[in-house]
């Protein structure tokens, strides 16, 4: 049985104890197990804070940068070995796979060209100097330095790897040295990722510490200077932002959680238009590239009544023709969720939602599986429901159905009404706006800016150029507003200052500028 090892202070180290077993969620076969019972946690700590922090803290922006492009580099060479641990452990497809591995390289690279442009600095300005009172002798500045301790990542199951790649190239960049727990149902791609990390010996030690398994103690040892992001479930977050330690010691906490993303269709949009095109294009992608199990995956399809039949019926069509089963099969398109809880919440999910609302496509536990063993693997098939009525409606928005599984909710087609429609999702990471008319459009857009992190604008003339709103760039920021857990990563340089203190400093004029230049 293969045991995968956690890595801290310089080494690889098997956990002792319970080891919790991983499986091949197709095939529910044991594929390896895990566990960080026995490992030194305040060593891991003093590792990180003693030794990786100042070695970064040593280096520019320009030289930090160039460790992520080094780092990007091992990931894309390393691209197959990864892709494989994400299929039989992840349930993934190879694409699904893909997603999350190329979705880590890129964002590692782009953060490391952010670092080339940053150069040679330590400390970035923030604004330029103000003068303050009446005088024209005193001034201010503010200054973005390092923090002086450690980014605790906790991931979600999805995203072993990109997960971890938003939250480094950000921290490692600031210069904060980083410990990364990945969910430890499919951690096998996260200890195979830090194996090759660490054979690339890119980093200084103490820069990049892993560990598998529970790390509440690691949490409850944090301090002022440390920083906590996490992405999972809002229950989780929840937990983990308030923990006494946390709360005590002012530990700054990110959290990014369940999101009811939505696409919002209207401002004349036609079936068979272009715009059209392209939401039935998302609407299918979002469904099923890793099974829906995306942060940013299209729950709500708001669509005036009049265009309800014709996309039921075309949605129908695609999905219908997409194959669910084991993805160690190439045909696959729909691997299974990636745990047998998962699992279960998502049929319980759907169970809720048959009671008050329509079905219009799919069941929960496909007839007909390619390559999977009889009554075996954790699936759900793509399912698509129609919410008409209040009781559908706030049904459809009361929890997250994390799987292959999306509602349509018919209105008006007024914009004030689909506004109203896309606020009650309670706070979202993206939401798409279909519309071939600017004035709709554009209030929609701005009506529902204060509740969405991004929000994607398609029109008919958008063909070729637009991306589907599961794709989260490193420019721009992922994250969102209540719900969904009101943190923010990415965004360039603003992703880089979560892991920077800024400072106003505050003095005659001259000595300011001798002093921060
Ligand atoms: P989860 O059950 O909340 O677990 C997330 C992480 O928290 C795992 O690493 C888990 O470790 C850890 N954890 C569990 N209990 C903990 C505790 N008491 N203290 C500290 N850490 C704890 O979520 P998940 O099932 O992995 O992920 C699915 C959820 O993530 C979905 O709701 C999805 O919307 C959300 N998500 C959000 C984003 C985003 O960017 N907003 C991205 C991806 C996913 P173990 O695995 O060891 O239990």
């Amino acid at each position: 049985m293969l045991t995968l090892t956690s890595y801290t202070c310089g080494a690889f180290q098997a956990g002792k104890g319970d080891l919790v077993p991983l499986l091949n969620p197709a095939t529910e076969e044991v594929v390896a197990q895990a566990s960080c019972g026995g490992v030194d946690l305040a060593a891991t700590l003093r590792f990180a804070r003693e030794q990786g922090g100042p070695a970064l803290r040593a280096l520019t922006f320009a030289q930090r940068g160039e460790l992520l492009g080094k780092l990007a580099a091992v990931i894309a060479d390393q691209r197959d070995a990864l892709i494989e641990t994400s299929v039989a452990n992840g349930g993934t497809t190879r694409g699904g796979g893909k997603f999350d591995i190329d979705g880590a390289a890129g964002t590692l690279q782009a953060y490391a060209e952010l670092g080339k442009k940053l150069g040679d600095a330590r400390e970035l300005a923030d604004g330029e100097t103000v003068m303050i009172g009446r005088g024209a002798k005193l001034a201010g500045r503010h200054l973005w330095s390092a923090r002086e301790g450690v980014a605790v990542f906790i991931n979600a199951f999805n995203f072993p790897a990109w997960g971890f790649a938003e939250k480094a190239a950000t921290a490692l960049l600031a210069g904060m040295p980083v410990i990364n727990k990945p969910a430890t149902a499919t951690a096998w791609t996260a200890a195979k990722l830090c194996e090759l990390l660490v054979a690339a010996n890119v980093l200084p030690a103490g820069a990049f510490q892993q560990l598998l398994g529970g790390v509440t103690p690691l949490l409850e040892a944090l301090g002022p200077q440390d920083v906590v992001a996490f992405t999972g479930s809002s229950g989780t977050g929840t937990t983990v932002r308030s923990l006494p330690a946390l709360l005590k010691h002012g530990v700054r906490v990110n959290v990014e959680a369940d999101s009811l993303n939505a696409a919002v269709v209207g401002g004349g949009v036609e079936p068979g238009s272009s715009a059209w095109q392209t939401l039935l294009r998302d609407v299918v992608r979002e469904m099923t590239e890793k099974s829906g199990q995306k942060c940013t995956a299209t729950r709500r399809v708001i669509v005036p009544e009049a265009l309800v039949a014709p996309l039921l019926e075309e949605l129908s069509d695609r999905l219908g023709a997409v194959r669910v089963g084991n993805p160690a099969n190439r045909e696959v398109e729909v691997g299974p969720l990636a745990t047998r809880q998962q699992r279960d919440d998502v049929h319980a999910g759907c169970a809720r939602m048959r009671k008050h609302a329509e079905v219009a496509f799919g069941v929960e536990r496909p007839e007909k599986l390619i390559d999977v063993p009889a009554g075996k693997g954790f699936f759900c098939g793509p399912m698509v429901f129609v919410a008409r009525g209040e009781t559908a409606v706030a049904e459809a928005h009361r929890d997250e159905i994390f799987g292959p599984v999306t509602t349509v909710v018919p209105y008006s087609g007024a914009a004030a009404d689909a506004i109203a429609l896309v606020r009650r999702g309670g706070g979202m990471l993206v939401t798409t706006v279909f519309s071939d008319e600017r004035e709709w459009g554009a209030q929609v857009a701005k009506g529902i800016a204060p509740w969405v992190g991004r929000v994607c604008l398609v029109d008919s003339k958008s063909e070729g150029i637009t991306l589907p709103a599961g794709m989260v760039l490193p420019d721009l920021i992922h994250g969102g507003p209540g719900r969904a857990g009101g943190g923010e990563e990415l965004g360039g340089i603003r992703g880089v200052q979560h892991y920077l203190a800024r400072t106003a400093f505050e003095g005659p004029r001259a000595l300011v500028e001798r002093l921060l230049g």
